[in-house]
Formats: C-alpha cells, structure tokens, sequence
C-alpha cells in the first residue's frame, strides 16, 4: 500500500477576504464543475445513492442543491470501501492493475484513518493547481523540483520501518523523506545530524514539514551548530502550525513559509498566498462554509466541506474534512487574486476544540495565541482526562520549566475560569496519535461538537 502523499494540511492565521467576487468565466465554470461533479455522484457513484432524496433536482440552483445535501464523512467512506464511491462506469481492477490507482491510507491525525481508492495524477494535478496561488511556490516549484520532506513515517513517505531505511529506499520520486522516527522527541543528535546532511546532500528546492517536526528539527539543529541549507520556500502542511513551532522554525530557515491545506481525500485546498491569506483551490474543487452558532465564532467561524472536481475515479462530495476555518473579512488581498473563498486561518481540529465555563468554544488556535506569549515554551498538549479536569503539557527550554508552567496555567485559568482542576508539567516529549500525528487537544470522553452549528430551534 503506497503512502507517499500528503495529510491534512493547515494554515498561519493571518488576514483575509470574504468571498471577492470573481470574474463571470471563472466563475460560471466553477458553477458549471459543481452542478456536473453533483450529478455524476449522485447518477453514477453508489456511495450517494441515498442522498438522491435530498435534491431537489436541476430546476433548483446549483447551491440551494448542495445546500440540501447531508455532508459526507470518514464513516461512510470506510463503509463503503473499496469501489462505493468509484462511478459505476470505471473498473478498479483493471486500473489497480494499470497502476491508474493505488489504495492508500490517509494520515488521520487521530484513529480514524481510512484507505482510499487514490489516483497520483489527479493529485498532482491539484498540487501545481495550488501552486499558482502563491507567487514564491509558482516561480521555485516546477514540477520536478526536488523536495526534501519532514514528517511522520506514517503519514508519507515510504512507510516506518524500525530498521533504518537507505537514502535510496526514502526516495520517491523527486521527494527525499528524511525522519524515520515517530516521535521527534526521540531523535538522537545523530539522526539530527544524519538528517542535516541529507538535506544538505540533496539540496532541495522546497521543504515540505510538519510544523511538530520541523520545529524540532530546527532547534536541535540550532543548539548542535549544525548548518542546514536554505530552501527556496517552505511548504508547512500536516497539522496546525502553533506559533510556538514558527518561532522555531524561522530561527534556522529564512524562506518564506507557506501553509498548504488539504487532505489524502481532497487533494489541495487552500493555499496561503505571499500576503499571508489562504485563497481557494477553485480550479480543483468546491468549498462549502457552514458557520457557527454567534456564540461559538460564527459567522466568519465555521467548517468547511469539500467537493472534488476532476477525480475521475473517486467521487467527494461536501467531504466534512473536521477542521476549524475562519472567513477572512479584510477586503481584497493585496496579493490580486479575486475568485475563490479566502480564508484568514484554520484554527485547528473540530475535534480539538473546547469551551470555556459559558459554554462558548475555544479553539486550538485560541489556546495557541494564549501560550505561545509563555517564554521559553517550544511545544504543548492539553488533556482532558474527564470533565473538569485538564492536564497541560509543555515543553520548555532549559531552566524555564517552573515558571513556564505557572504562567501557562495563569493563561488557561484566563480561559476556563476557577471551576476545572488545571495542572501543568514540563514533559520531554509530547504524545503521538497511533497514525503518528501530535495533537493539540486530546479530550478523552464524548463531546457534542454538532453544538457548535445546530440551531435549538
Ligand atoms: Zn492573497
């Protein structure tokens, strides 16, 4: 089972636009990809059949259609593994056998990972797509460019092996994955120095990193003397990138830093453009904004489904991908680029999220902007072992940890009030999900998240 693409990627939060308008072809070919892409799931693609009830039908405009559609999820997507949302008229033996498809595990950053019908051209495709939405990823990134990655071994790459892998056998392509540990926190200043030069061996045009990863990277790099080469820009993907990782990151890299969002099942979605802002991959797919209740962030705040439109062997419509997005409202970018959703950031994980003592949510991007002003703190993780109860876990340079820990439980205090036992620790390492991803907020009972968009009428 081949794993070489990319997870779940996310954002810088920054500032951005409401919907610009845009121009009239582009626009009526993104109306006329999503009424085709609506049709062909729900003619031809047997994972949709039950939602044919729900439209009312091509007299109706093309959003109120979508609109009337319930939003698809990981569940049905592993239930009806492996041809339930292939179109009747393709054959997935024959293009397995073509090499047309593969299956392939999404890197779900918590359990709930799934395999998938994945086809490379379509997400090569919807990779230099995005590249054209940032001005420094269109001029370096050719197509055939070299890029080193820094990540999980479960979630690119050619898979985690505990016997070390070659240089040769981790590379793929034009990308050289270079971490072979699940943890980074377990690195040795050997694998630190053995990655250094592998980077500096290979010379990449473009670093593509997990926040968690390259962070830590940077720091041990940082402390040892270790001179790494500079990249022409920086791809940052996989998870949220907390403001405590940035810091590191920038400390030992000069290119410019570019959040790149998506999934294993979406292909690119959003990219941040070099004013900051993530624009819509409008060529690629379709983006439906269902906001929040007032109190929890909305209407700016919400979660985003997505519609896939040129796969032609896996069919994704409105794709709840869980995370957080908040609109941008600050007119038109600076940047020029007019069609298309933009956004001001991902906050986190939909499942990350938390709320204060009235009820209202916090996200992982609340919780960041408050922690990252603790000093001397290089990473957290929030555990919520039962209610009214919350475990801090920091990481923090040498000498920090007592006072670092009183300011970051003084901060959430300023958050979740007097009523939840709040403690805070120093840890070496931060805990990994099985799939290898770190999470911000692990909450260890059930959470009725629908309460952040479900009306009480
Ligand atoms: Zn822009």
């Amino acid at each position: 089972m081949a794993n070489r693409k990319r997870g779940k990627k996310t954002t810088v939060r920054k500032q951005a636009t409401p919907k610009a308008p845009a121009r009239p072809d582009r626009q009526s070919r993104y109306r006329r990809l999503s009424r085709e892409t609506l049709e062909l799931a729900l003619n031809e693609v047997p994972g949709y059949a039950e939602w044919r009830q729900f439209d009312p039908g091509p007299k109706a405009g093309v959003d109120e259609r979508y609109a009337a559609l319930p939003a698809l999820t990981k569940r049905e997507l592993r239930e009806h593994f492996p041809a339930g949302f292939v179109p009747r008229q393709r054959e997935l033996g024959p293009g397995l056998a073509a090499g047309e498809v593969e299956f392939a595990q999404t890197s779900g950053s918590t359990d709930d990972r799934v395999t998938l019908v994945f086809n490379p051209a379509w997400w090569e495709a919807s990779e230099r797509a995005a590249w054209a939405l940032n001005r420094h990823a269109r001029d370096a990134a050719v197509g055939r460019h070299r890029e080193a990655v820094l990540a999980s071994p479960r979630c690119v790459g050619p898979g985690y092996s505990a016997r070390p892998l070659s240089v040769a056998e981790r590379t793929i392509g034009r990308h050289l994955y270079v971490n072979q540990k699940i943890n980074p926190a377990t690195w040795s200043d050997g694998d630190v120095r053995r990655m250094a030069q592998e980077i500096n061996g290979y010379e990449p045009v473009a670093l593509e990193g997990d926040p968690a990863y390259l962070a830590a990277f940077a720091r041990r790099a940082s402390e040892s003397g270790i001179e790494v080469c500079q990249p022409r820009l920086i791809f940052l993907t996989y998870s949220y990138p907390s403001l405590v990782y940035l810091r590191q990151i920038r400390q030992v890299f000069s290119a410019p830093l570019i959040s790149s969002y998506g999934s294993t099942e979406t292909g690119h979605v959003f990219m941040e453009c070099e004013a900051g802002r993530l624009h819509q991959n409008s060529g690629h797919c379709r983006v439906d904004f269902l906001p929040w209740l007032f109190r929890h962030g909305g209407p700016r705040r919400g979660r985003i489904l997505v519609t896939v439109f040129h796969n032609p062997w896996f069919v994704v419509l409105r794709f709840d991908i869980g995370d957080v997005a908040r609109l941008d409202d600050h007119g038109p970018c600076p940047c020029g680029r007019r069609s298309g959703m933009v956004l001001q950031a991902i906050e986190g994980r939909v499942g990350d999220v938390t709320f204060d003592p009235e009820g209202n949510a916090v996200t992982v991007a609340d919780l960041d902007a408050a922690l990252a002003r603790v000093p001397g703190l290089s990473g957290w993780q929030l555990d919520l072992p039962r209610p009214g109860e919350m475990r801090l876990r920091v990481q923090v340079d040498a000498g920090a940890a007592r006072r670092a820990c009183r300011e970051a439980r003084e901060r959430l205090r300023v958050i979740y009030g007097e009523g939840v036992r709040i403690e805070a620790a120093a840890a070496r390492a931060l805990q990994h999900e099985s799939s290898g991803k770190m999470r911000f907020v692990r909450t260890a009972y059930p959470v009725d998240l629908a309460a952040l968009w479900r009306s009480k009428r």
